[in-house]
């Protein structure tokens, strides 16, 4: 990890103005030249093109990011360990105050929204999943779980690292440190979830739904909107990408009759189970192994409440204008499919598609729907998952709350 006093990276003539700014990534289009033949991951110094040293990051030499910066100034990260130490301590004390006994199931680290680029940890009461997404990180796989063992005595450290091509990174599944089988159970706001940290998708669970999945609570409770007939009890709520069930789960406990698309039939056994665990009857609700769009398009009942919260449409910038498509076209269909007084909550967590293009789309699918629709709310991610103000692009999770008038 020692990197030889002649490593480093150099920018071009004017090109630090990102770097005063804080932003933590180092496009390979601002970088002059590299000194010392560093190796991918090693954390190497930035100067500017006055020689001015800037910051130290991750270095990678086939990312378009070719620097990720974990410190910004001239002075050194002396003991890697310690910095890791500090940083972690500091993204749980974040957490701590906002979780009870009742949410056992916690963001525990952000990435660049904790000064950790490329590291996510979700705790899932006594088991630690982690991702490493950069080569980086992943290099200080072992420094980090020892790290985390002296945080919180886990009973298991599971790692789940989807595989980078940008990178250069595999996939890497298993448990990491402890032992640990088959699910876990957890609390989400008093309601019980299984969650498959092995081989559920990403960690286990979206933990970013978190507060969007109680306000569908809330509403169904509350008896949803004056113009609608039914109120809480027997009210009609259609979940589509629903994963383990999470939204349907907290609106059935409220009394709706759920219905839950997802293309997954791991994610719909675990959902069934998930009604089980809380005592509800999975006869009284569907649970549907289907398309979405194909499902959307042949739906002939009405409802009283929609969700959608696909997976992200647009993963790089190429496929914009087809994820925004895709985006338009089930928020129609969504529309479509409520009853006047209806709710629809529909989320992006498409980085690229940002809050006025998401709005657009939305305006597209109610004029294309030909429903009258007012917003109720704006919601973006939970308190933990954390975005840095000097890394935008950090904020990827963007939902609407939409009233259908008539
Ligand atoms: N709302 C969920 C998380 C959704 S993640 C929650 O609260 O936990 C996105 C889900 O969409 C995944 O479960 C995935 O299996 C599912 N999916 C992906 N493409 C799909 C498609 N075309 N139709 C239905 N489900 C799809």
């Amino acid at each position: 990890m020692h990197t030889s006093s002649s490593t480093r990276v150099i920018l071009g003539p004017g090109r630090d103005r990102s770097v005063l700014n804080r932003h933590p990534w180092v496009f390979s289009g601002a970088v002059a030249r590299v000194e010392g033949d560093p190796q991918a991951g090693e954390i190497v110094p930035l100067q500017n093109a006055e020689g001015r040293v800037m910051g130290f990051g991750f270095y990678n030499p086939r990312s378009q990011i070719r620097l990720r910066l974990l410190a910004f100034g001239p002075d050194p990260i002396p003991v890697i360990g310690d910095f890791l130490d500090a940083r972690l301590k500091a993204a749980v004390a974040l957490r701590t105050g906002f979780f009870d006994a009742q949410s056992t199931a916690v963001r525990w680290v952000h990435g660049e929204g904790d000064g950790l680029p490329g590291l996510v940890v979700d705790r899932y009461g006594p088991i630690l999943v982690v991702q490493f997404h950069t080569v980086g990180m992943a290099r200080l796989r072992s420094l980090i779980v020892d790290s985390l063992r002296r945080l919180c005595d886990p009973v298991a450290i599971v790692e789940r690292s989807p595989a980078s091509k940008e990178e250069g990174l595999g996939a890497v599944s298993g448990v990491l440190w402890g032992t640990f089988s088959g699910r876990v159970e957890i609390l989400e706001q008093g309601v019980r979830h299984w969650v498959d940290v092995i081989e559920g998708q990403k960690t286990g669970l979206f933990l970013d739904q978190r507060d969007n999945r109680q306000r569908v609570a809330q509403w169904v409770a509350r008896g949803m909107t004056q113009g609608t007939a039914r109120h809480g009890r027997g009210a009609q709520l259609l979940n589509c990408f629903s994963y383990t069930g999470g939204f349907s789960l907290s609106a059935a406990l409220q009394g709706a009759i759920t219905t839950s698309v997802d293309t997954s039939v791991a994610a719909q056994t675990l959902a069934q189970d998930n009604f089980a665990l809380n005592g509800l009857h999975t006869a009284d609700h569907r649970f549907e192994t289907a398309d979405a769009f194909d499902w959307l398009h042949q739906c002939r009942e009405r409802y009283h409440f929609v969700v959608l919260d696909p997976p992200a449409f647009v993963k790089h910038r190429p496929s914009l204008d087809k994820g925004a498509r895709a985006y338009k076209d089930i928020n129609r269909l969504g529309l479509r499919l409520l009853e006047a007084g209806g709710l629809l909550l529909t989320c992006s967590c498409s980085a690229h598609v940002n809050w006025d293009l998401f709005q657009k789309i939305l305006y597209a699918a109610a004029r294309e729907a030909e429903r009258s629709v007012q917003v109720l709310g704006r919601y973006s991610q939970p308190i933990d998952h954390p975005f840095s103000l000097y890394h935008p692009e950090g904020e990827y999770l963007k939902t609407f709350l939409l009233r259908v008038v008539e």
